[in-house]
């Protein structure tokens, strides 16, 4: 039986619109007894509501059990390395819950953080760079929820985490740890949360530079969906570029069920 990593935005969703076939996807393995998880780079809400929001704009169905964003991993890892550590967060409501969630804590004003957790921040501020470069340059260790450089917005592309990041990083003079896809951190946990076999775990996605790229490492099937950010004339050449190989490419999430269900 498969288990399902399953990618958001350009996948199951276009911002606010439904991909077509997304909930249709989600019931056929939610009736085949499929274990699956949504995850997602976008480390800015909790899981309680990227749920809904899966909801709300595709009808498939979606809680919180099946999310793992970037935000969760950061916090995971940090706390895997150091119960209870503290830390400076630079983020949104998403990032500053996984971390207390995660039985984390804020830094003392007069202290250094063990760590410097940094995502997308859209009141980022010069103030924020100045007190994250001083911990980093004092031995605090710096985690980037998600290399992304632009996200969709409704009026164009916006700056993401890792064009906050590239400011952090020049002026720290340090590379993050980097936890959402391509890391392999994140998927690492969606494996060990599915508890199922590499090899019988989908990565299911429409970023070669991400979900595929990700998939790939952490040595799990992979399946490139055209719904998304690469057009089906780019696919063979961008990933031939990436030197990576998919498994499937497919036109969405129906036609990868369909393609399954012939090699079989
Ligand atoms: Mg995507």
């Amino acid at each position: 039986m498969p288990g399902w990593i399953i990618d958001l935005d350009g996948t199951m969703y276009r911002g606010n619109m439904p991909v077509e076939g997304a909930a249709q996807f989600i019931s056929q393995i939610t009736e085949a007894g499929h274990p699956y998880l949504y995850v997602t780079n976008n480390s800015s809400r909790k899981p309680g509501q990227v749920a809904e929001h899966i909801r709300r704009v595709t009808g498939a169905s979606a809680s919180a059990e099946n999310i793992l964003t970037s935000s969760q991993a950061a916090a995971r890892y940090a706390a895997g390395r150091k119960p209870g550590a503290s830390f400076f967060a630079i983020g949104e409501e998403g990032l500053m819950h996984a971390l207390e969630e995660a039985g984390l804590v804020p830094v003392r004003e007069d202290e250094v953080p063990d760590f410097v957790v940094q995502g997308i921040d859209r009141g980022f501020t010069y103030d924020k760079l100045a007190k994250a470069t001083r911990y980093i340059h004092r031995g605090a260790e710096y985690l980037l929820t998600n290399p992304d450089r632009l996200l969709p917005g409704d009026g164009g592309l916006l700056p993401g985490a890792g064009s906050v990041a590239a400011s952090l990083k020049t002026a720290s003079g340090t590379e993050p740890v980097v936890i959402g896809k391509p890391s392999p951190i994140i998927l690492n946990l969606a494996v060990e949360k599915l508890g199922l076999p590499r090899n019988d775990i989908w990565v299911v996605g429409d970023n070669i530079e991400t979900d595929i790229a990700g998939g790939v490492a952490a040595r799990c099937r992979t399946a490139l969906v055209l719904t998304g950010i690469t057009r089906a004339e780019q696919a063979g050449e961008l990933l031939q570029q990436a030197n990576l190989k998919s498994d499937l490419i497919c036109r969405d999430l129906p036609d990868l069920l369909l393609q399954l269900s012939q090699k079989h």
